[in-house]
């Protein structure tokens, strides 16, 4: 018997000791993948509190369309006036954070864009967008606000973006709170107090842009027209007629010249 325990205890001491290995094992191993999961968590907030920092709460998209609305229904009637807007304007071009990024776009080909900062190439425009947020976030202007955006209500963005879709419902509320932001806008780039230009473009700008924001009557958006395009077709067209008439002519008078011909052979038939 005495000598049957004293085999069974080491081995029962031998199981305990496995026993104990495998707990703290196990204890290690947990503690590991807590810990690996405790810097997974710190780097994950610490890249997403980047990205926060990184997000630029104004549409790049809306912006665009912003500005080329200015370019096209503001612009060429301040240029007539030889009027120099100045900085303080929301619709100066210092007041879009976007401005260098889209100056540096380089349209090469129908699917090549361009960066002109580091001249990487793209296939399409929104690639070279992403690129710009990513790689070129330091050069943008986003102190202040300078959100061109945020001009959009004012400026018909909407009217341009669904010009093919169906028209929305007029909102009242949204309409005053647009002929508000309208006529703040013209009465702070166009002030009358300085001079005869300026008064005439705070009047331009009230009826091209601010009249259409109500939901009574059926006023429409850029009621002055925008910028005067020339029609490279009538162009075209009118380059090809000038070039064809004198083929015309030739054709006539060679036709006619052999018809006088075709006549004078007849008569000296005749005669003979
Ligand atoms: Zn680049």
């Amino acid at each position: 018997m005495g000598r049957a325990t004293a085999a069974v205890t080491p081995l029962v001491l031998f199981f305990i000791l496995l026993l104990l290995d495998a707990c703290l094992a196990g204890l290690i191993d947990s503690d590991r993948a807590s810990s690996a999961a405790t810097s997974d968590l710190f780097f994950r907030t610490l890249k997403q509190s980047e990205e926060h920092a990184n997000e630029v709460h104004c549409s790049r998209e809306r912006s665009r369309v912003a500005w080329e609305i200015i370019q096209e229904y503001l612009m060429p009637f301040v240029e007539q006036e030889t009027y120099q807007i100045s900085s303080t304007c929301r619709l100066h071009s210092e007041n879009d954070m976007f401005r260098d990024q889209e100056d540096h776009k380089i349209h090469v080909d129908v699917n090549e864009w361009s960066c002109g900062y580091c001249k990487k190439t793209f296939r399409a425009e929104k690639y070279l967008d992403k690129h710009f947020d990513n790689r070129h976030y330091n050069l943008l202007n986003v102190n202040d606000s300078k959100c061109l955006a945020d001009l959009c209500g004012a400026l018909h963005c909407d009217f341009i973006i669904n010009s093919k879709s169906a028209k929305t419902k007029c909102n009242p509320a949204s309409a005053a709170r647009n002929h508000h932001l309208c006529e703040s806008l013209a009465d702070k780039c166009f002030p009358v107090s300085q001079g005869t230009s300026a008064s005439r473009l705070h009047e331009f700008f009230l009826r091209q842009f601010c009249d259409a924001h109500t939901c009574t009557g059926n006023k429409k958006p850029f009621a002055k027209g925008g910028k005067k395009h020339t029609n490279i077709f009538y162009l075209a067209i009118s380059i090809l007629t000038l070039m064809l008439l004198p083929l015309f002519y030739l054709i006539i008078y060679l036709s006619q010249s052999d018809l006088k011909g075709k006549q004078e052979l007849k008569r000296i038939k005749k005669k003979g």
